[in-house]
Order: structure tokens, then sequence, then C-alpha cells
């Protein structure tokens, strides 16, 4: 038998609906590249997106185009998330620092119709145009006052596109499961792969994302998303925050400024931050250096990374924040776990809860997980046995764009493969302890390079480290640790190896140590542990090691 309930679709539109109706004064703030700190409200978002939207349909965009963006996190950014989705086209955002190629690869295999750019952009879109004739034109997010000068014949102003279109657009009442928007892997190995999320996937992630016991978001909440709208959704914060209320601070092209962040930080009381461990790295950098404290900030979320037990312990005795770790992947929109104890671990000393706050957290409701061994058996909950991290659920991608199961992420009985090796303790707390690519097999035991990395980073001395598997003719693979000096200090290899002593396995302990200047990242932040390993493919290690 049915319920008797209706059928409303769940509909990114509706999420701005709601906020213009229930929260139409509250702010969004932006640092944006025409103004330092622009200041508006959910109404006038509300309004302007329904603009864009009929704007862009007075343009020719039809149902199921693909959109795109290529923009920091502001304001008209935000308009183009809603104004896309809401009417019914597919709103891909890209990542600028994607290497020009695979710029040309992805605006291509999504067969974008326009593109929305900040003016920032346009040389490098002048570069690829004759690669990516398939863009009708590009919509520069600026004024006229401030639109460059540009060799692109099909620039258009965005603030006068907007002015064409009307207010008063409705939003078209859309099946739930219509695209909405469109988000490609970093494509660390082989082409980028498309995730394409649809209206119900987002609205779920985003009811999911404001629970205390994942991001923990509400109307009371200043919210400053450093994670990028062209990665991901930015953890679902454009939907999530518009649905409860929460003001929303975006730090537009100054992302990575320590200075900028805490700035707005103080200047926006800002309650609850999210961002990938690298850009908190400068943050507190800057803090230290200029002796600042963060004092209105709350709790910090932390993901797409492993976050060291060094950052959660400084967030909180430095400045009396709390990190709640989170995990997640973008085929997973992205959220998938929240590091926040449970309850009867409050009064746990301090620094048995940093370690609890170490680990990548618990799955929210909406995300099964479990790890699986080789012959893909399911392994237990104890803190113990490693395995391949299997998840599903629904807001998690069944397949990728264009690829018709070619890609072979998704087991038989449909689960997706996530590509990371975790551990998962009894009380179902998860760690990743390596991607499964990068995992280091010693004498046929795995070596977690994370938990590595972790303890290295810790010692006072060092900026970053990376653990990679090296050749090793008796154990086939041994770790190498490669770290770059923290500023101003010469911690020499010794000093790593007694820092790391009595802190790992014995076993787990590397052969040698290497400075480099550098470490590679990825577009999105990450430690780019193919750079490495090519890096020191000819690496030998010393004599009688191990
Ligand atoms: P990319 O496009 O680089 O794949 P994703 O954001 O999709 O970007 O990356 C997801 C991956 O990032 C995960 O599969 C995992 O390996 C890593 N990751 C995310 N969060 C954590 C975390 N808390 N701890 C360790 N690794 C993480």
């Amino acid at each position: 038998m049915h319920g008797l309930m209706m059928d409303t679709p769940l509909l990114v539109s509706s999420i701005l609906q709601h906020a213009e109706r229930n929260f139409p004064e509250q702010e969004i703030v932006s640092v944006t590249a025409d103004n330092p700190l622009h200041r508006y409200t959910f109404a006038d978002c509300a309004r302007r997106s329904r603009k864009l939207a009929d704007a862009l349909q007075q343009l020719g965009a039809e149902a199921g185009d693909r959109i795109a963006t290529l923009a920091w996190n502001d304001y008209r950014h935000l308009e183009a998330y809603y104004a896309i989705g809401g009417a019914g086209f597919v709103c891909h955002t890209i990542n600028p620092r994607l290497f020009p190629e695979q710029l040309v690869f992805i605006i291509n295999h999504a067969e974008d119709q326009w593109l929305l750019t900040d003016p920032l952009f346009l040389p490098l879109l002048e570069k690829i145009a004759p690669q990516i004739e398939g863009v009708k034109g590009f919509i520069v997010l600026t004024d006229e006052a401030h639109m460059p000068k540009s060799s692109l014949p099909n620039a258009i102003c965005y603030e006068s596109l907007l002015e064409k279109g009307s207010a008063e657009y409705a939003w078209p009442e859309l099946d739930e499961r219509t695209a909405v928007g469109l988000c490609y892997t970093s494509g660390t190995t082989g082409d980028p792969k498309g995730v394409l999320y649809n209206h119900r996937s987002q609205v779920l992630h985003a009811y999911a994302g404001v629970a205390p016991d994942a991001l923990n978001i509400g109307n009371r909440d200043t919210v400053l998303p450093v994670v990028p709208l062209f990665h991901v959704n930015a953890w679902g914060t454009p939907y999530s925050c518009l649905m409860v209320g929460a003001k929303l601070v975006f730090p537009g092209p100054k992302m990575g400024d320590g200075e900028t962040l805490c700035n707005l930080i103080e200047t926006e009381k800002v309650t609850a931050a999210l961002g990938v461990p690298t850009v908190w790295l400068a943050l507190l950098q800057y803090c230290e250096k200029s002796g600042k404290r963060l004092d209105n900030l709350q709790r910090t979320a932390i993901g797409g990374a492993a976050v060291p037990v060094s950052m959660i312990r400084e967030f909180h005795q430095k400045h009396g924040v709390w990190v709640s770790q989170g995990w997640g992947m973008t085929e997973m929109s992205p959220l998938g776990t929240v590091g926040v104890p449970k309850v009867g671990m409050e009064g746990l000393p301090d620094e048995e809860m940093y370690k609890i706050r170490a680990k990548a957290g618990r799955a929210i409701f909406g995300v099964e997980m479990r790890i699986v061994d080789d012959n893909g058996k399911e392994l237990p909950w104890d803190g113990v046995a490693f395995g391949a991290l299997q998840v599903r659920g629904p807001w998690i991608c069944s397949d990728y764009y264009k690829l018709d199961g070619s890609a072979d992420t998704h087991t038989a009985d449909g689960w997706f493969d996530t590509g990371d090796v975790a551990i998962i303790d009894s009380d179902g707390f998860m760690s990743i302890t390596d991607r499964t690519k990068d995992v280091i097999k010693s004498g046929g035991e795995w070596i977690s390079s994370i938990e590595i990395e972790n303890v290295a980073v810790g010692h006072p001395d060092v900026a970053e480290a990376a653990v990679i598997g090296v050749h090793h003719p008796k154990w086939s693979e041994r770790p190498l640790l490669i770290i770059v000096k923290a500023e101003g200090k010469e911690p020499t290899r010794q000093d790593l190896f007694d820092w790391l002593d009595g802190k790992i396995a014995k076993w787990w302990m590397p052969d040698d140590v290497v400075f480099v200047d550098e470490i590679p990242h990825t577009a999105t932040g990450k430690i780019k542990k193919i750079a490495l390993r090519e890096q020191f493919a000819d690496y030998s290690l010393p004599e009688g090691s191990s």
C-alpha cells in the first residue's frame, strides 16, 4: 500500500524560494575581483538568480544544456548555481587550476554551450578558445565599468546580460531526477571523469549536511566556505546555508590568503569555516605571525585530505576552535563521514579527543559504507582490518557522464568503490590510510603513508611531509619520507627518525628522509603522489636500510 503524501519534487529552486520567503534579509558577503567587500541579501540573490535564468533562456539555452562556470567563490557564482540548475540547465563548475589541456578536454567532453568566467581567467580562455569552439559565448562575471578588453569576439558582460532578464521569471517544476550540476574529478590517473548531480541528490545532501552531527549549520551561523564552488559544490554550502538561513561569507580570489581569511572571520563574525588542510595552514601561519586569535570562530570542518593532529591541537589550544574532520569525494557530492565525537566521549582528555578528531569520522545517514578485502569479502569494524572502502546512497554517483559503466568503479551488488583504503573502529569512526594506488606494500603488508605523514608534519621544524613507496630488493617497497622544512628551520634526517620513533610501528619507519623545496600538489591542493613517484623513480635507498 502506498502512503498518502504529496510528491513535491526536491528541487534546488525550492531552496532559493524558501530562503527568499523566510530569510530575505540574511546577508551574503563576498570578496570579488571588482569589489573588496560586496554585501547583499538572500532576497537580492533570489531576484538576480531569476533574472539570470531568464536571460540565459533569452540567449537560447535549452533544458539540459551544460553551462559552465570558471570562477572563485562569490555571490555571482552562487547566482549561477541557482539560475542554471533551477532553470533546468546543468551547472558545470570548472576548476581554474586545471592544466589548459584538461580544461579543453572537459569543456569539450561536457559540450558546454556557455561559459561564465571571472575576468581573471579571460587570458587563459583566450588561449584555448580555438580548441573549444562549441562554446557559444563567454559571460564575464563583472559590470561594464570593470569589463576587461578581450580578443574573444563573444565575450558578454554579466551585469548587462542580467539587466535583460526578468525578475518575474518563474522556476519550472522539474522532475527531481533532472541533472543540476556537473563536476569532473581531477583525473590524477587518466582523463577527468564527469560526475552528474541531480536536484534530488543535492537537496538530500543539503538536508544531511546541516545536521548537528554533520556540518552543524543553522540560522544563527555565519559560514565561510573556503572550499571552492568550483569543486564538489563547496561541500553543499550553496544549498545548505540557504536552506537554513545561515549567513554566507565568500572569500573570492583570496581563498589562500591567511590575512584575508582572518579579517573576514573577525569582521563578519564567522562561526563556522570549511576547507582543506592547506588553506588552514595559511591561516594558522598568519595568526601565529600576527599574534591574532580567531575569537568568533566556533568550529571548522576540514576534509579533502587527512588532517594532522597537530592542526587540530593548534586550532583548539590557540583559538578554542574544535575541528571536525570530514571525508568525501566528488563522486559523493561530497559528504560521506564527519568526525564528531559520540555521546560518552565528552569527558575525555583533550589529547584523546584530538586523536578521535584526527579520524575521518562516522558515516552520516544517507551514506552506507563498508570495507572489503581483495576478494570483496566484508571486513570487520575492529580498528585493525584495512580494506577497500565502498559506499552507496542517494547522493553517490551511479556512473560517470558518458562513460556507460566502462569506468569499472561499481561492484556487481551496486556499491561504489571509492579507491580509498580505510580502517573502521568499533565506534564507526573511519580513517583513510591511503588511496589504493598510494598504498605501500612492504613484505606483503600494507603501510599507511598518510599516518606517517601526519606524524611527521607534527614536527615543529616541518612545513609539509609526504611518504611514498620506493623499490626495495627484499621487501619490494619501503617508505621514503619527503620533507619541506619550515621557514628558517634546519631539521636533520636523524631529527625526523627520532621524532617518529615510538609514534609509528617500528617496521613502518621510513628507510630514508629527503628534503625538497616544494612538494607538488594537484589542482585541488592535495599532494601529487604520482609526480613524487616519478621524481623519485630512480631513487635508491641507502645501503643497509631495513
Ligand atoms: P579529486 O578530484 O582530487 O579526486 P576529491 O575531492 O573527489 O578530489 O578527492 C576525494 C579523495 O580525497 C578521497 O577519495 C580521499 O582519498 C581524499 N580525502 C578526502 N577527505 C579525506 C580525509 N578526511 N582524509 C584522508 N583523505 C581524504
